[in-house]
Formats: C-alpha cells, structure tokens, sequence
C-alpha cells in the first residue's frame, strides 16, 4: 500500500483522555500548568520551588504523552539539530545552546541525588555510530562543532571503541562519536518524582481533566476551559508537547507532530554496553535499562508518511522489525532476545528546530499577559526540559528569566509566519552541516 504523503501543519487536534469523574479540580488557582509530562513537571516543580505551587492539570496520566514513551537518553549534543540551533542562539545574542543543554544534564543529575527513590541516572556517555562513508564525515563534521563549542567530544574507532562498547559490533562501525557526559535515564521516574515535589511543597496534580481552551478577559489570560469547568488564573502554562496548536491555533504552521516507534526486549542477562547509542544521525537509538532490557526507537523514515504530521499513536507493524534489525546487527548477541512489547509517541518538532518558552502571545502577535509556552522540543526532551521549566517557572513567578536569557527561545518567532521546516533532511538522514 502506498504510503501517505507528509503533512506538516495539519489540522489541530485535541489530546484524547478519558474523563475521570472523580477528578477534584478547584475552580482558582494562581498558576495552572497544563501537561504532566516532562516540561509541565519541571515548570511546576520550579514554580513550587519558587513559592507558587501550582495547578497541573494532565488530560491522562503523568508521563502519559513522549515522556513516558521515549527512551530516556539524554544528549547535551541534540543529535542533528546542533549547528542549526547553535546559530539561532548567536542570533538571539546567547552564547551556546550548551549552556542550556550541558544544565540540563547537570540538573537531572541534582534531582537523581534528590527526588525521592531518583531516576536511575546512568551517566555513562553516548556513542554515535557511523556505519557508512556519509554518516562517517557528518559525526567528525558534528564532534568538530561540539567540541569548538565547548562539548567535551570526540571520535573513536578500533580497541578504544571496543573498550567503550564491548558488546558492540565494532566492525560495522567506521568511527563513533564518543561523549563521555552524555546519559540515560528512567523518564518515568522523572516526571512523578518531581510531581511528587509539587505535591509535597503544596502544589495540586489533577488527572482525567482536559483542559479546552484558554480563558481571556480584558486582553489578558483569565484561566482555562476544561472537561470539568472553568478554572480562573493569573497565569496559564502550555507545556502540552504536540496537542499545543489544539489550545494555540496560531503555533500549528511551526508545530509538527511526529510518530515515532519504541521496541523494548525481554531483559537479557549480560551487557550489551553502558552507553546508550545513536546512529543514522540520531534517528535511531538505543540503551539498556539497569534491570537488563534493551530499549530502541527511531524509524519514523520508514513508517507511512514518514510519521510527519499524524496524532495517531498506533504502531505501524512493519516498523518494530526494522529495530530487531538493528540491534541484532549492532549487537549479535540480541540476535535472539524477544521484543516482548511495542509503542509509539509524538515528537513535536519546531519548524526551525528551536523549542519555544516564554510568554505566548494573541494570534495577531499582541502581548497575552498571563499566557506562556514551553514546546517543541524537537525530539530532545531530557536536554531542554530541565532548564526550559527553570526559565519559564522564573518567568512567570519573578518576571524575568534569570538563570540564562530566553531570548533564543521567544515563541514569538513561530506566531504570524510559518517556516519551511529545515529539520527534514537530518530526520531523514541525508543532511550535510552547513559550514
Ligand atoms: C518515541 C520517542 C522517543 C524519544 N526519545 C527521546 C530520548 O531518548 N531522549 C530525549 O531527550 N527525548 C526523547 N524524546 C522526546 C521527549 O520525550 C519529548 O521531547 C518530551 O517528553 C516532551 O515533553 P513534554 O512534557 O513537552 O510532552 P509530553 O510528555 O507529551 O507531555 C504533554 C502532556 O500534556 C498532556 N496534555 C496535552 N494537551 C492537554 C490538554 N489540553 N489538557 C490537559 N493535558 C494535556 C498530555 O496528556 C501529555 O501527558 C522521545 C520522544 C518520543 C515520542
């Protein structure tokens, strides 16, 4: 069967739930926080920690949307996006986009140390391997400009990748790019233990409750439509990933959701290598958990319309063999483990492969006190979210964002104009860097 062609703004469609009609949800708060995922987790652990304990209002389940279907490696690198991204941070007047991503990854080791029960923080490095010519020039190309930026980075090959990687299929590679702070992690544990937080410091999590629609009164946010009735608030934060342009119309031609497939193996009982991998440009990757499973997603390329433009969360069959496939290549060792279970998740990629966090303004571009945005995280969530929360949390409960600039981030870059994406062809993994 022919394969759908791509859409890249479709129609806007609202997060599906089931309505919980046990849920409680208070009718006023001072901030709500809409998604209890990743993002939504850390504003709203900030936020309490500031002394604003917010609402969090999630239409399913913490973690229920990408961050609790992604494979929890977190690369301060953000696989293909760097150089693009490095140069619209320039723009905006920041300095590296690894001043963001580097904190992000030392903040998730804070809260390993800190949250309750942790997150299974394993800091062990990546390994981006290259298994052909094209893909070899790009990770020297990329180690180049990571490591001009400051990336601790570099490329190995031969006994120091057999070091690195013992269970690897070292033969197939012609050289890896070898970043040592890199990590992986339980993104589950993530999300509840720092909702966990925000429950303790005072904050309210409520589950089951959509959340409809933004509230205005005299041109500003006045609190949330929901599923359960109205909540009136000062301040409103989306972090609601690829259901965003459902709230936000005006952010659909900038805001793509992308499907994506994750297999996980029946544990197997030795080693397959502490790092977590990518290869193919980051499109595909791969870790194994502390109990023994190995984790792998990617192949978006492969499923029908290149999983561009779809809210529908239902794997494509023909998509898990491809991942069977490349691990048991990588890893001759799996070539028997079982894939014992099967998932898919949106991506929500920003046509310019930038997030966007900060105020969220009208549809016609006017400031919307009150309003704000945290999405588009572009397929990296464990590199941005931390920090992004940070930021938006300073924003909203002191003004200004004052651990780093948001500037690079302004949503407003995305509202009155729609951007030819330029994330295709590394999703594709045909890109070259520019120079
Ligand atoms: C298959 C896959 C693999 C990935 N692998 C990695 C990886 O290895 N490393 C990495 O760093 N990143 C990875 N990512 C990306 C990462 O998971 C995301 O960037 C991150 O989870 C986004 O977090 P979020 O909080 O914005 O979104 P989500 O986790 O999707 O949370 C949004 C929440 O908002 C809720 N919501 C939406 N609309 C409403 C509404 N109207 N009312 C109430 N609630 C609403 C949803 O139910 C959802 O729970 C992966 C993503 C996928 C899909």
């Amino acid at each position: 069967m022919p394969h759908p062609e791509p859409v890249f703004a479709p129609p806007p469609e609202p997060v599906p739930f089931t309505f919980d009609p046990r849920a409680e949800l208070p009718s006023t708060a001072e901030v709500v926080v809409v998604g209890g995922g990743m993002v939504g987790a850390s504003a709203a652990y900030h936020l309490a920690r500031a002394g604003m304990p917010p609402l969090v209002i999630e239409a399913n389940t913490p973690a229920w949307g990408a961050s609790g279907r992604n494979a929890g490696m977190a690369l301060a690198g953000i696989g293909g996006h760097f150089p693009r991204v490095t140069r619209l941070v320039a723009d905006a007047g920041g300095r590296s986009i690894l001043d963001y991503t580097a904190r992000s990854l030392d903040m998730l080791e804070a809260w390993d140390a800190e949250l309750s029960g942790g997150i299974e923080w394993d800091r062990f490095g990546s390994l981006d391997l290259a298994t052909d010519p094209a893909e070899e020039a790009h990770v020297r190309r990329m180690a180049e400009l990571q490591a001009a930026e400051g990336l601790d980075v570099r490329v190995v090959n031969g006994t120091e990748l057999r070091d690195l990687a013992p269970g690897l299929a070292a033969d197939e590679v012609r050289a890896a790019k070898w970043t040592p702070r890199d990590a992986k992690l339980n993104p589950f544990r993530l999300c509840y233990a720092l909702l966990e937080t925000v429950r303790q410091l005072g904050g309210t999590v409520v589950t089951g409750v959509r959340v409809d629609r933004l509230l205005a009164a005299s041109g500003r946010v006045a609190g949330v439509a929901t599923s359960h009735g109205e909540v009136s608030a000062g301040a409103v934060l989306l972090a609601t990933n690829a259901w965003t342009p459902a709230l936000a119309p005006h952010l659909a031609a900038n805001l793509t959701p992308i499907r994506e497939t994750v297999c996980v193996t029946e544990m197997v009982p030795f080693s397959v290598g502490r790092p977590g991998f990518e290869t193919n440009q980051c499109n595909e990757y791969w870790r194994q958990m502390r109990s023994g499973e190995v984790v792998i997603g990617g192949f978006a390329v492969a499923d029908e319309g290149m999983g561009i433009g779809s809210y529908s969360i239902r794997v494509r069959p023909h998509v898990p063999p491809l991942l069977a496939a490349l691990l048991a290549r990588m890893h001759p060792a799996l070539a028997d483990a079982r894939i014992i279970r099967c998932w898919a998740g949106l991506l929500d990629f920003a046509s310019l492969e930038m997030p966007m966090a900060g105020p969220l303004p009208a549809e016609d571009g006017t400031p919307l006190p009150g309003a704000y945005v945290a999405a588009g995280l572009t397929g990296h969530g464990h590199p941005y979210a931390p920090i992004l929360g940070l930021l938006t949390a300073e924003l909203i409960s002191g003004g200004e964002a004052r651990t780093l600039s948001l500037a690079p981030f302004d949503p407003r870059r995305y509202v009155g104009v729609a951007h030819a994406p330029t994330w295709l062809e590394p999703f594709q993994g045909t890109a070259t860097i520019p120079h």
